[in-house]
């Protein structure tokens, strides 16, 4: 079989949102051009510094060499945060993450719960099972990553930050969220990005349009020697996005392009809500650490975790005044 698209060379991967049978080449660039039209819809090409939140899984790499290729990498510097996960952060994954980025013209900055939070993932659980909180790893994590994230990219004055959420990444949490009824959480998802705070830097996801099974494919046909293990603490709590993920899958398996849909006619969607919601004010400060909360709220959700953990004293940490 021919490939569609060149019509010279053999086809390897066979598209079902598509109908498409593509060489490898072509398949590549096809990965490419979507992320290139995600990413000058919001203007990722204007940019003078994105900061790339990268983990060292798969769809980092992806990433880093789909940005590269319309992109000057001088423009792009990339962050990795060690969580502190016994068994699963390793040293050489790091330093492949480092060695590919820096072949790329990308340089890492590396950073660790430990170092910014002053616990490890694994002694914020250890404190929150102990204090009989039922509070799960990735609730701790999630929220930490966030504001680190965040903070690097205020630190370098990136004007972006990009992670590297796939589609199927998205469209489970839209599906998520509309379970869950959070409007604004909700609109958030839309390909546009909303700023809330003058601290928030802009998040932005690429590859947001691109199948999880086409950045795995992506990676294997580069060669990457990407993270391939699991997080261990997935498996002790299946969560709602485990079965979100399932039924997402049996629909896509039914009507190939199903998640594409989704996700197109949600941006629709949002950008219609976003058009006609008065976007409320400045979000507030959190009067700990002083980064930006949810509207009502005086203590953001990370020091309310870690004083509820027995790790953070409230008083203690009140500004003077
Ligand atoms: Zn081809
Ligand atoms: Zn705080």
């Amino acid at each position: 079989m021919i490939c569609n698209v060149c019509k010279a060379r053999e086809a390897e991967v066979y598209q079902p949102h598509s109908g498409k049978r593509l060489c490898r080449k072509c398949f590549i660039e096809d990965v490419r051009a979507r992320v290139k039209e995600e990413s000058l819809k919001i203007g990722l090409d204007k940019a003078n510094k994105i900061l790339l939140a990268v983990s060292g899984g798969k769809d980092s790499y992806v990433l880093a060499d789909t940005l590269v290729s319309f992109i000057d990498p001088q423009k792009l510097i990339a962050y990795n945060i060690i969580e502190g996960i016994h068994g699963y952060n390793r040293r050489e994954q790091i330093e492949q993450l480092r060695k590919y980025l820096s072949s790329l013209g990308i340089e890492l900055i590396e950073d660790s719960f430990k170092q910014s939070v002053g616990y490890t993932l694994d002694e914020m659980m250890k404190y929150s099972i102990g204090k009989g909180l039922n509070v799960s790893a990735c609730t701790f994590c999630g929220g930490f990553r966030r504001k680190l994230i965040n903070n690097a990219g205020r630190a370098v004055s990136a004007d972006y930050v990009a992670t590297g959420h796939n589609l199927d990444d998205e469209v489970q949490a839209i599906i998520i969220n509309l379970i869950r009824g959070d409007l604004l959480r909700l609109i958030r998802f839309a390909d546009k990005p909303i700023k809330l705070s003058s601290k928030f830097v802009l998040r932005v996801k690429p590859l947001r349009k691109v199948y999880e099974w086409e950045t795995t494919l992506y990676a294997y046909y580069s060669g990457y020697q990407f993270q391939e293990l699991e997080c261990p603490y997935i498996s002790t709590r299946p969560t709602l996005r485990a079965k979100v993920r399932e039924l997402l899958y049996m629909l896509e398996d039914k009507k190939p392009g199903t998640l594409l849909t989704i996700l197109e006619e949600f941006d629709k969607l949002a950008e219609k809500v976003r058009n006609q919601t008065q976007l409320k004010e400045e979000l507030p400060t959190c009067k700990i650490c002083g980064e930006p909360t949810s509207y009502g709220r005086e203590i953001c959700k990370n020091c309310e975790l870690l004083i509820s953990a027995g790790l953070l004293n409230y008083h203690q940490n009140l500004p003077m005044s």
